[in-house]
């Protein structure tokens, strides 16, 4: 991959405590410990030098979309101690790269996919999410709240696999916060139905992280904002 000048190393370091610093107000604004939400820095279509610079920054796990783009890239980050996350829609072809190989699966919207996971998975299980599409676009990924229930309860009996949540994706140029708030009352309902906690909600990127922890997110995916534009 290509290398990254030293100019953009040091902005990649800038981005990520600013980043870190709006996380930190957006938690103390909201009363939640700043602990409790992770920053996925998505480092999608940048090289690994990218990475590394996030990392010496202070990131601690790592975002990514494309399944062959994750595989090159752990090989070349190998030597990092980072919680790696698939947060793409994943193909079941293409589940060998990542089964096993991340901290979280965060878009899984079929029970097949979720068993494909589970195969390819020695222990521990898989942790999942399962991909919501809130507002209902039809191009969207993700599964319509209503088909929600279903699934967390096929994925909640496959084996090699553990549900620990749900994520969404709200459509662009739209108030990003309605969507929210139907997330983390999914999750509520799915823990009462399944009787268990479903601790992460994975939700909110560069331009509406701050809204997604007011209502809850644990998990915020940022790009842009660490990384800069993807060219
Ligand atoms: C690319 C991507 C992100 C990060 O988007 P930014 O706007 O660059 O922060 C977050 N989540 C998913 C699913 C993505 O594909």
């Amino acid at each position: 991959m290509s290398a990254v000048a030293p100019p953009e190393i040091a902005a990649i370091a800038d981005r990520w405590r600013t980043v870190r610093a709006r996380v930190d107000a957006a938690c103390e604004r909201a009363g939640r410990d700043p602990a409790s939400v992770t920053i996925v820095a998505v480092s999608k279509l940048h090289p690994a030098a990218a990475v590394r610079a996030a990392v010496a920054a202070g990131a601690t796990d790592v975002g990514e979309n494309y399944a062959q783009e994750l595989a090159g890239k752990q090989a070349e980050c190998g030597e990092l101690a980072v919680r790696w996350h698939y947060i793409g829609r994943l193909q079941r072809n293409k589940a060998k790269l990542v089964a096993g190989k991340v901290a979280l699966v965060h878009a899984v919207d079929s029970a097949e996919l979720a068993a494909e996971l589970g195969k390819r998975t020695a222990t521990p299980p898989q942790r999942v999410l399962i991909a919501v599409n809130v507002a209902g676009e039809a191009s969207k990924g993700g599964v319509a709240v209503a088909d929600a229930p279903a699934l967390a309860r096929a994925i909640a009996a496959t084996a090699g696999v553990e549900l620990a949540g749900l994520m969404t994706l709200p459509p662009p140029d739209v108030d990003p916060r309605p969507a929210f708030v139907a997330l983390r009352a999914l999750r509520a309902d799915l823990e009462a139905a399944l009787g268990r906690p479903l601790p992460v909600l994975s939700m909110g990127m560069s331009g509406d992280f701050e809204e997604a922890i007011a209502l809850g997110a644990t998990h915020v995916r940022i790009g842009t904002a660490i990384f800069g534009s993807r060219g």
